[in-house]
Parts: C-alpha cells; sequence; structure tokens
C-alpha cells in the first residue's frame, strides 16, 4: 500500500502556504474515521503517542501473519526473512537519524529506556563521587529520574539548568553551570510539556569545548522536525516509535560508537553475548552488545514502516504545516478571555499548554471529552515545571502533521463551551 501523499521535493514547497494534502493523509489513518461520545474524533494528544498509519498496521499484521519466528538464530527459512526485516528496520533508521554506521542504532523500549541504558551502563563506567550531570528544567521525568538513580549509585550531583518565564533556557546559566565536574549533559531537544524547541546544536558545542558528552531527548523532536545527528554533534539520541507514528514498545537509541564500545552492557541474556562459559562471557558486537533477549520484533518491523511513511511525507513540509497549524491554534486560543498559555518560547513545535482562570485543567479535559476533542491535562510528566510556573496542571493540545484547521476550530469552540459551564 502506497502512502497517499503529494510528491513534493525540497525546493517546489518552499515559501508554498501548505503542501500537504492533508485530507489524502488523513485517509491514511483509519482511527481518525472513528467518532468519540457521536461527535468526530479531534485527536490533539500527539504529544502523548501519535496515531498509526495504515502501512504500520499491516507491517505489523504481515510480519506475525506470514514471517513469525525468532531472529539472529534459526536457519530456517522464516527467521532469515524476519531476522532481514529487522535488520532492514535498523538500516532505515540509521538513515532517517543520518548516523554513521548500523551500529550505532540500538533497538530500545522507547525514550525512557534508551535514557535509562546510558545512565545505568555509560553513567556507572564513568561518573564518579562528586561528578556532576546536567539537565534542564524542562525536563520529562524519564530525563529526570535515571539520573537521580545514578547519582545516589555513584554520589554523583544532578544540576538544573533554569528557563525564563517563556520556558526558554537560560545559556549564560548553562555556560556557568558547565565545568571540570560535568560528566554529562542530558536535555530534551523539544519540551513535551512546553513546546520550547532548545538550541540543541549550541548546547552541544559548549559542552563539547569543555570534552563533555551530550545526549538528546529526541521524543518530541524526531516526530516533527528532521534530524541529522552527525549535523546536531550529539553523542547520545533517544526517541520512541509510538510517538513517531510506530508501535508501542519500541524505540531507538542512537550512540556514537566510539561510547557505545566503551560501555558495558546494560542487560545480560541472550543475542548480546559472542561466547558463554562459566568462567567468562565475550560481548557481541555493536549494537548486539546492547540487545539482550528476544526483541520487538514485530514492533521494529513495525518501526521501519512508520520511517518510511514519516520520510515520504517529508519531514520539512510537516515541520512548516505544524508551524502553521501552531500560529493559527495560539491565535485563536487567545481570544479566549481568562486563557494563559504557558510555553511561549520563540522557537516551538506545535504544542499548547495553556490553563484557564477558575478553571481546573482536568474540568477542560472532561468538557472537550465530550465535544470529541482528546487533549491532556495533567503535568505532562514534568513536574518540576508545573512548579516553575506555579500551576498545579495544563490542558495540553499537541498536534500533527494530519491535523487541520477545522480541528483547531472545533478546540476553539470546545473551550468556550467550557466556559458556559464553569463560569
Ligand atoms: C514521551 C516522552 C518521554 C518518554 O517516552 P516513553 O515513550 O514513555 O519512553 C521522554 N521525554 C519526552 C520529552 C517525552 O515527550
Amino acid at each position: 500500500m502506497k502512502p497517499a501523499h503529494e510528491v513534493t521535493d525540497a525546493k517546489s514547497w518552499r515559501g508554498a502556504r501548505s503542501p500537504l494534502d492533508v485530507a489524502r493523509i488523513r485517509e491514511d489513518f483509519p482511527i481518525l474515521k472513528r467518532q468519540v461520545h457521536g461527535k468526530p474524533l479531534v485527536y490533539l494528544d500527539n504529544a502523548a503517542t501519535g496515531q498509526k498509519p495504515q502501512v504500520v498496521i499491516d507491517a505489523v499484521n504481515r510480519y506475525y501473519a506470514t514471517e513469525n519466528s525468532n531472529i539472529h538464530r534459526g536457519i530456517h527459512f522464516l527467521s532469515e526473512i524476519a531476522t532481514a526485516d529487522y535488520e532492514e528496520s535498523r538500516a532505515k533508521v540509521k538513515r532517517f537519524l543520518n548516523a554513521s554506521d548500523t551500529g550505532e542504532i540500538i533497538f530500545v523500549r522507547g525514550t525512557t529506556e534508551g535514557i535509562n541504558l546510558v545512565a545505568q551502563s555509560y553513567g556507572r563506567r564513568f561518573v564518579k563521587q562528586g561528578d556532576e550531570i546536567l539537565i534542564s528544567a524542562m525536563e520529562h521525568h524519564s530525563n529526570i529520574v535515571p539520573w537521580q538513580i545514578l547519582c545516589e549509585q555513584v554520589g554523583a550531583r544532578l544540576r538544573v539548568v533554569p528557563m525564563n518565564h517563556d520556558g526558554e533556557l537560560l545559556i549564560e546559566e548553562y555556560e556557568r553551570l558547565l565545568n571540570d565536574r560535568t560528566k554529562l549533559v542530558s536535555v530534551a531537544h523539544v519540551s513535551n510539556a512546553l513546546g520550547t524547541v532548545n538550541p540543541v546544536k549550541q548546547l552541544v558545542e559548549m559542552a563539547h569545548r569543555r570534552k563533555i558528552p551530550v545526549l538528546l531527548d529526541g521524543a518530541q523532536a524526531a516526530p516533527h522536525m528532521k534530524v541529522d545527528v552527525q549535523e546536531l554533534g550529539c553523542d547520545f539520541y533517544a526517541f520512541s516509535g509510538h510517538k513517531l507514528f510506530g508501535p508501542t514498545g519500541i524505540g531507538i537509541l542512537y550512540g556514537k560508537s566510539k561510547h557505545l564500545e566503551a560501555m558495558p552492557p546494560y542487560q545480560g541474556g541472550g543475542d548480546m553475548i559472542s561466547l558463554v562459559t562459566f568462567e567468562k562471557t565475550h560481548y557481541n558486537i555493536l549494537p548486539y552488545k546492547f540487545e539482550a533477549g528476544t526483541p520487538h520484533i514485530a514492533g521494529g518491523v513495525g518501526l521501519g514502516a512508520a520511517v518510511d511513511y514519516l520520510s515520504g511525507i517529508g519531514l520539512e513540509a510537516v515541520t512548516a504545516y505544524e508551524k502553521e497549524l501552531l500560529a493559527y491554534a495560539t491565535e485563536a486560543l487567545c481570544t479566549v478571555q481568562g486563557l494563559r498559555i504557558i510555553g511561549t518560547a520563540k522557537e516551538k513545535a506545535a504544542v499548547l499548554s495553556f490553563v484557564l482562570d477558575g478553571v481546573h485543567p482536568h474540568d477542560i479535559g472532561t468538557v472537550l471529552d465530550q465535544e470529541g476533542v482528546a487533549i491532556r491535562a495533567g503535568h505532562h510528566c514534568a513536574m518540576p515545571v508545573m512548579q516553575r510556573f506555579g500551576v498545579p496542571a495544563t490542558a495540553r493540545a499537541s498536534f500533527a502533521f494530519y491535523n487541520t484547521k477545522e480541528e483547531v476550530d472545533v478546540l476553539v469552540r470546545a473551550v468556550h463551551k467550557v466556559l458556559k459551564v464553569f463560569r
């Protein structure tokens, strides 16, 4: 099945208003046809997870229906084609991120596991008592807690780069916090709670001047903008398949091979060894050294299909279109009395967190749900961000390339309805 989207080459879309044929793209996503509470679904919870195009659903189905077998082991026919498909997905991800080698692409369960892998493997080998790990004030809990665990284990200290009231990192503070004890910087490429796009290339350059490696949490970036790990220069990059319109339970950790080679395994088991005796085990080569046990094969195959689909649409076109949606939605929501947007950075991805005077975000979410509008209300796994802005929670609408301005209009009408109910 061919993904339905207009073919746009990199030159022709520039300056055009909207190069995406969104109506046709929506046909690729079966779930977008369904109703919720008798209303057409308006799915604006893309920062929590993305919907799946038919090509991804088909790839997973086809795998189970025609190829299911264990990989890297069997010499029988099915095992060989399953292995080839799984490894082809790895090669697709390598091209997607512009990594220099497939050995640098490790399949994990998601962003969370990718960060934990680095914390427990790189961290426990190279971070010592008195050392420091630097994160930012806008991190997801997945990029806070693994470092707290590591710091507790080795006696290191977690330090935090503050942000201003728009949700932008304070670069001078970052510079000030980098020091000889800093052993690793780990920051979000894009904030899930605020939408801020951090100047990650600059952050990497500044850390590298002091030879400090940098991990980027790409969970909210990889689905929405072109990511080139060599261009960014980052040492590690983690993202989740399910936010990139692929299956749940599969994700990617990219790591420079010089680091991965120097790191001990994260977990022990099958597939990550080359030879086992009771005296000593020899570890497998990259990337298998970090992939113990039977992996999520169907997930890997599905992620390959998702990467193909998204690349087929074109990340530049996706970014441009989502920017347009964000501007439209921001302007429309600003007309609602008593509505305050949390996260007003100059560089933003299409995430709109907001609060309404006198209405709890959960009540906003409940009323919107009755209108078929799916948003998220809560702390977005970023409690420190909520504390920074002095709110218990926010309502968050987050967009993808299949959303439309008409859906934004439905959202805004529904927010007006919230006001009628609660004021
Ligand atoms: C979703 C998210 C994570 C965690 O991703 P999982 O898929 O739950 O592992 C980490 N960081 C950011 C910025 C996220 O948005």
